[in-house]
């Protein structure tokens, strides 16, 4: 079997000046092709969902849209867990909470739904890439609103020479890997 690096130098690639210029996009689409490599990646992704027993200590897998779905719902899956989607301003159906966070030219808005969790859940949120850490800060804000409890937050990639390991220092953050 590869290692977990190997998958993640394989199955992820730099597309420059995506989706603006000076932006280096991380492209996981040859990552999520690879049976074999995805399969590796849900696994590592979940084990930060269980303790050092392996028994499961989350509730929920929060997905961030887009990519983040595609990650936490086979993660979900694969821990027994219940799987919720953070979205986009505006997609989701019933009562909303929503939380705002600034962007590098103006201002996003993601909403989870009012009873997307117990109260007292733990939860696991995914992502694909941590970048200013923006993203994740604001769907941590959103679990909490809830009355949920944050039991850490994985990502695939962590940009370490943008600021999110430092804004979100008060949390517990994985990464698989760090550039
Ligand atoms: P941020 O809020 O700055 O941490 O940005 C995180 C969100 O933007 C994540 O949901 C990522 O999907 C996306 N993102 C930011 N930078 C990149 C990048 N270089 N490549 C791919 N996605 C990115």
């Amino acid at each position: 079997m590869r290692s977990l690096d190997e998958v993640l130098k394989d199955g992820i690639r730099d597309i420059s000046d995506y989706p603006q210029a000076g932006v280096v996009f991380k492209d996981i689409t040859p990552l999520l092709a690879d049976h074999g490599g995805f399969s590796q990646v849900v696994e590592a992704l979940a084990a930060f969902g269980r303790d050092a027993d392996g028994t499961v200590v989350v509730d929920k897998v929060v997905g961030i849209e887009a990519r983040g779905f595609i990650l936490a719902a086979p993660v979900a899956l694969a821990l027994g867990a219940g799987f919720v989607p953070v979205r986009k301003k505006g997609k989701l159906p019933a009562a909303t909470y929503e939380e705002s966070y600034e962007l590098e030219y103006g201002e996003a808005t993601i909403e989870v739904h009012q009873d997307a969790f117990e109260p007292g859940d733990r939860v696991l949120v995914i992502d694909d890439v941590l970048a200013t850490g923006g993203t994740v800060e604001a769907c941590l804000r959103l679990v909490r609103r809830c009355g949920a409890e944050v039991a850490g937050t994985a990502v695939l990639i962590e940009l370490s020479f943008l600021p999110g390991r430092d804004r979100l220092a008060a949390e517990r953050v994985e990464a698989l890997v760090t550039v």
